[in-house]
């Protein structure tokens, strides 16, 4: 992964700036801007990760890291300068091609202007853009909601308003400065290695407490002005690839929300994280712009992924989409898109339709099955309808061994998987005292040990990772509606909620999230295939049809509980209940589960 890094000093007017290249020049240029209060190190794990097939270049913005410091520093920090800097970079490092340009932060908000200025036109061939807004933009954003302040857009400029304080902070004289050659600046690493969960002592760079007193004339140069009065043709010439974390807690992904206005071709991703992406996400983000790069480039990487996310709304299987359901398609398209996705079951109902809802979403799918040709049969269908790519594996998730070599293998042959959904099951019905041990062990073996192996298998590869992911695990009502009826299939998927909400403990320090779904009574095939304790062959046959028969009246379709899990994910939810009854009890066992003891003694209707 490491590559040769060569350093050189480019002048632009009066300063001189430090940029560090990696990989080949003959390949596509990509410049990393770096933001505040950072320095160009904060790319340094993106740049090693892309220098196998681009000519990475980082430089450090002037008064930053080695670039030399502007005198006066009022004045010497305005966008047009930033511009000249950047032009001076691209011209030293790329003189004869344009060069893709991605910028983090306030590498983000100068990366806007360079991007939409018309003297940058023809030097650059596209941006990505993290964290960091045009300030043209939020200026008519801001001044839109206070033209027109309905109660939503008003509760819109309040939230971005309160998650700018420091903003307002670094307008003040002297006091910045002050903080951050002093304690401030010493508490930093601590600071952000905490609430970014970074690996203490590997960022920032010594040079943070002055980077970070000088950067403050970022702000002071440019906000007020821009704000005030933003340009009115900030339109990108350029194909533009937003990237938005969901948890950044200096701005609200609202403030992307008229975008396509200004910037026409647009791609969105988002993720579930914080702000400081290049470092706590560098494997996404190398994927990401490496994948867009390369499709501005001209070269063929297979289908365009998440494509529902820049073209217009697909139809959903069920006709027409209503507009909630085509921004709910576009969100998980850029959560999902190019994302390694592993579903257990997935050759028959909730699996299958999981499946298709994240191919659908342009992400990569596993198809795990016992039956292998029900496997190739959802794999085949999730490639019609958008998977980036989609393999089957036909294994048994009660086989620990095979668990392992499963997670091993597609460690090797794709990498480390994004969402796992540990889904597959069965039914098992009748009393405990019809029950044997040999039928507690089956169930407990799918249902139970199934889920155990899955997550032992996977998890360990995400934490190793340190980049996040999603276990979603298939409980059912069951987990929290005791039933006479159910001993040992309820027990299975108690035991699968508790152990969710255990693990969701635990993960959550490494930016792993657990969900457990908690579905009522869906219309699938696990009616028929359903063992009926004590019952002899033909009686199992009459019950099956019976029960199954209940289901198809009661149709309830997997595809919704499918919707669930994505936005189980989408929101990190911890217990998903899907369907009415599935709610309804699930309310019951908070409120009276005295109630719900009562109808467990109701046989039910099959
Ligand atoms: P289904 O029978 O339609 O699909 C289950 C799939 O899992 C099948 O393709 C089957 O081959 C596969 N499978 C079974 N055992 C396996 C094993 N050992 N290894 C690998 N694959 C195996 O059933 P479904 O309704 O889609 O069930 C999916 C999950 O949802 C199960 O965990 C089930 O308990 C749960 N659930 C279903 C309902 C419902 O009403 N259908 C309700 C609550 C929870």
């Amino acid at each position: 992964m490491m590559s040769e890094v060569r350093e050189r000093m480019v002048r632009s007017g009066e300063v001189d700036l430090c940029a560090v290249e990696y990989g080949d020049t003959a390949h596509p240029t990509i410049i990393l801007v770096h933001g505040y209060p950072d320095s160009k190190e904060v790319w340094t794990p993106v740049a090693e990760r892309l220098a196998d097939r681009f000519h990475v270049v980082l430089y450090d913005v002037r008064g930053h890291g080695r670039s030399s410091v502007p005198t006066p520093l009022r004045g010497g920090f305005r966008l047009e300068k930033l511009t000249d800097d950047f032009l001076a970079v691209a011209d030293a490092v790329s003189p004869d091609r344009p060069v893709h340009l991605v910028g983090h932060d306030w590498g983000s908000v100068q990366g806007w202007e360079f991007a939409t200025v018309r003297r940058a036109e023809g030097r650059i061939a596209s941006f990505t853009s993290i964290c960091g807004p045009s300030l043209d933009h939020f200026g008519h954003w801001i001044k839109q909601r206070l033209a027109r302040p309905t109660p939503r857009r008003t509760a819109q400029l309040l939230g971005q308003g309160a998650r700018s304080w420091y903003v307002y902070a670094l307008h003040t004289p002297v006091l910045p400065e002050w903080a951050w050659r002093g304690p401030l600046g010493r508490r930093w690493p601590k600071l952000l290695a905490r609430a970014e969960r970074l690996e203490p002592g590997t960022y920032p760079t010594g040079s943070l407490p002055h980077d970070a007193a000088h950067g403050a004339w970022l702000y002071r140069d440019n906000v007020r002005p821009r704000l005030r009065n933003p340009r009115d043709d900030a339109y990108a010439h350029v194909p533009v690839q937003l990237i938005t974390p969901l948890g950044d807690p200096f701005l609200s992904p609202r403030l992307y929300d008229d975008l396509e206005r200004w910037a026409p071709e647009l791609r969105r991703r988002t993720l579930p994280t914080k702000h400081w992406v290049p470092r706590t996400r560098p494997d996404q983000l190398a994927g990401w712009i490496s994948e867009f790069v390369l499709a501005q480039e001209g070269v063929d990487t297979g289908p365009p992924v998440g494509t529902a996310a820049i073209g217009p709304a697909r139809k959903s299987r069920g006709g027409r989409p209503s507009t909630s359901s085509a921004r709910l398609r576009a969100a998980y398209a850029e959560r999902f898109a190019g994302q390694l996705v592993l579903v257990t079951g997935a050759g028959s109902g909730i699996g299958r339709a999981t499946s298709f809802a994240f191919a659908e979403a342009g992400a990569r799918v596993i198809a795990v099955d016992r039956d292998a040709e029900a496997a190739s049969r959802t794999v085949e269908l999730s490639r019609l309808l958008g998977a980036a790519a989609a393999w089957a594996e036909p294994v048994d998730v009660s086989d620990e061994q095979a668990m392992d070599k499963l997670a091993a293998r597609v460690a090797t042959e794709h990498g480390v998987v994004d969402v796992l959904v540990n889904n597959a099951g069965i039914g098992m019905s009748g009393s405990f005292l019809t029950t044997s041990a040999d039928d507690w062990r089956r169930v407990l073996d799918v249902n139970l040990w199934g889920v155990i192996h899955g997550c032992r298998a996977f998890a360990q590869q995400m934490v190793d990772r340190d980049q996040g992911g999603h276990i979603v695990n298939t409980a059912s009502a069951a987990a929290y509606q005791p039933s006479r009826a159910l001993p040992a299939y309820s027990t299975s998927k108690a035991a699968v909620l508790m152990l969710s909400e255990c693990l969701r403990a635990e993960l959550s320090a490494h930016g792993i999230g657990v969900t457990a779904i908690c579905p009522g009574l869906v219309n699938t095939n696990i009616t028929a295939t359903a063992h009926f304790t004590g019952a002899s062959q033909s009686e199992q046959e009459r019950l099956r049809a019976k029960s199954s028969r209940l289901y198809r009246m009661r149709n309830y379709p997997p595809e919704k509980v499918a919707d669930a899990v994505l936005d189980g994910v989408l929101r990190n939810a911890a217990v998903v209940p899907v369907t009415p009854e599935a709610r309804a009890a699930h309310l019951l066992a908070r409120l009276s589960p005295k109630a719900l003891r009562a109808m467990a003694r109701i046989d039910p209707p099959l």
